[in-house]
């Protein structure tokens, strides 16, 4: 199946008609612009959105979990008919090899079909019973029950790295939706386009199995115009986000000074740091494995991952192998062409700065190809100067690392001085593992993911992965991103208190009509 592209937002079920040009899609590796002109969505299209999603959610959030499963599998099947057209497009918007769109694309439809599983069995909205206690002395205890109940309508902003697995049908909106909340995705400029193909088959999917209007809009203009404006709409309930921490932390602050503040789930930015402890590097095959191991790491994706590794802790010696490999790998690689010109932009800006703060020496630097791209960048320093510079401890979102040479005492301070981070990995044997209990501890401290002898990128997308962390990894700890606990994010518990059969949903009926687990007790 192709479809026309139009330029133009989805409002429910129709199309906008934004008089405003928002550009063009542009690709990062000739910098030519691409068909078509896209439209920012006006003042009244937004209003009807929020609108549009206000009217659908009590009727969306009463269905049976079964019939919005029924959706979510729809929009997977609706994605799958357009995987050429996604994959002829994607490339174009964003330098990513047709095999990385197809591959994206893939996790996506499997994302949604995660949550359908999730919510056709039930369980997972925690339906507890506790039956009334008349007789209880000194007080009578009364009957309740609760569960987890949807939020209300969700802004979802697309990720200029995931142009799908995180963006208009990605994981927020796939959680968002499993929940029972409406979504309203706020389009990138990085990749109209593909935003366009994937929101159609949302829209088609949801017309296909009789979802309310309003259900879904995707607007385009721009998180600061548009975004804003939904984030601030008194019918927003929730926010999800996926990139810089200058836009996230703008959204948390605008969320909060809303007159009622909302939560936004923003996953911003993440260093990942990996301690390698000696025996990891106890021959010359380990330190070479280790080497090429974290080069593939490192440069996934030309670095534009939120789970590559930006910071290794060394031990003081025997690291010379390892180095050696690290760096004829790097400067036989070539430079990759990054998502945007501001990325790459950003990635050249950073890379500058770190590299001329006091202490740092360029251990390898692959040749510079100009344009829109990044090349891979190994930097080092020493754990004394790394603690005592923030500026070492932010983020070059790019093919770049900073490695820290320390002895123990002196990488566990340097650890003591990072901020949140989506994963920390320890490399070593078990026992000294196992002697090092105070850096995994630190590493627990700061991060959501513990990696043991192995690297940071690749997320399995299930019921356990944890792909949150404290702030600035995300705006809220508790939460992860990625995997079935994402759903947790849009809702929030309700208690019924000596409810009449009839007012309880049917998860909290002693007739369990919908056969799902009850937690019952007296
Ligand atoms: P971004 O600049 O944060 O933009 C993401 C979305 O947020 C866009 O829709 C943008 O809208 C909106 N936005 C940004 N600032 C805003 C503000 N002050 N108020 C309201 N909305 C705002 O991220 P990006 O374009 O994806 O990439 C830029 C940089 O972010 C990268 O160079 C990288 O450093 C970082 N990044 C990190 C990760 C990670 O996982 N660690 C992922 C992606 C990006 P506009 O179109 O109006 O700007």
């Amino acid at each position: 199946m192709t479809s026309e592209l139009t330029g133009y937002s989805f409002i429910g079920f129709s199309r906008g008609v934004g008089v405003e040009s928002c550009g063009q899609s542009v690709n990062p590796a000739t910098s030519e612009k691409i068909e078509p002109i896209y439209h920012s969505a006006t003042p009244d299209e937004i209003a009807t959105s929020m609108s549009l999603a206000d009217s659908a959610f009590p009727v969306f959030s009463a269905m049976p979990g079964k019939s919005r499963a029924a959706f979510l599998r729809a929009i997977a099947d609706r994605i799958t008919d357009r995987l050429d057209q996604i994959a002829a497009r994607g490339p174009l918007e964003t330098g990513l090899p047709e095999a990385r769109i197809r591959g994206e694309s893939a996790r996506t439809i499997g994302q949604l079909r995660l949550f359908a599983a999730l919510i056709e069995e039930g369980s997972w909205v925690d339906a507890r019973i506790e039956h009334a206690e008349p007789a209880r002395q000194p007080l009578a205890k009364p009957d309740l029950r609760s569960m987890l109940q949807p939020l209300g309508p969700v802004a979802v902003f697309c990720a200029s790295n995931f142009p799908l697995a995180y963006s208009v049908a990605g994981g927020d909106t796939a959680s968002a939706l499993a929940a029972g909340c409406p979504v309203v995705v706020i389009g990138h400029h990085s990749h109209m386009g593909v935003a366009e193909i994937v929101a159609q088959a949302v829209v088609q999917a949801a017309r296909e199995t009789g979802m309310p209007e309003g259900v879904f809009s995707m607007l385009y203009g721009g998180g600061r115009k548009v975004g804003t404006t939904v984030v601030k709409h008194p019918v927003t309930a929730a926010v999800g986000f996926t990139g810089s921490r200058a836009g996230g932390v703008a959204l948390m602050e605008a969320a909060a000074a809303r007159p009622c503040p909302i939560p936004v789930y923003a996953e911003m930015s993440a260093v990942n740091p990996i301690v390698i402890l000696p025996g990891a590097l106890g021959d010359e095959a380990k330190s070479v494995a280790l080497a090429e191991a974290f080069f593939g790491s490192l440069t996934l994706g030309c670095g534009q991952f939120c789970t590559n590794p930006g910071l290794v802790f060394l031990p003081e010696t025997g690291t010379e192998v390892f180095l050696t490999k690290l760096k004829s790998l790097v400067e036989a690689a070539g430079a990759g062409v990054m998502l945007n010109a501001g990325i790459a932009r950003a990635y050249a800006e950073a890379t500058a700065s770190f590299a001329s703060q006091p202490g740092v020496e360029t251990l390898a630097h692959a040749k510079d190809a100009g344009g829109n791209t990044g090349a891979p960048l190994v930097l080092t320093v020493s754990a004394g100067q790394f603690a005592a510079n923030p500026v070492l401890h932010g983020e070059m979102f790019g093919p770049a690392c900073i490695l820290v040479h320390g002895n123990p005492d002196e990488t566990l301070s340097a650890l003591a001085a990072l901020e949140g981070q989506l994963t920390a990995t320890v490399h070593g044997s078990e026992e000294e593992i196992s002697a090092n209990s105070a850096v995994v501890s630190r590493l627990r401290r700061i991060s959501g993911r513990l990696i043991f002898n192995g690297f940071p990128t690749g997320v399995e997308v299930c019921s356990s992965m944890v792909h949150g962390g404290p702030f600035p990894a995300t705006s809220d700890g508790r939460s992860t991103s990625v995997g079935s606990m994402a759903i947790f994010r849009f809702c929030r518990p309700v208690s019924w208190q000596n409810a009449p059969q009839s007012a309880l949903p049917p998860e909290l009926q002693d007739a369990n009509p919908l056969g799902i687990r009850q937690q019952v007790g007296a």
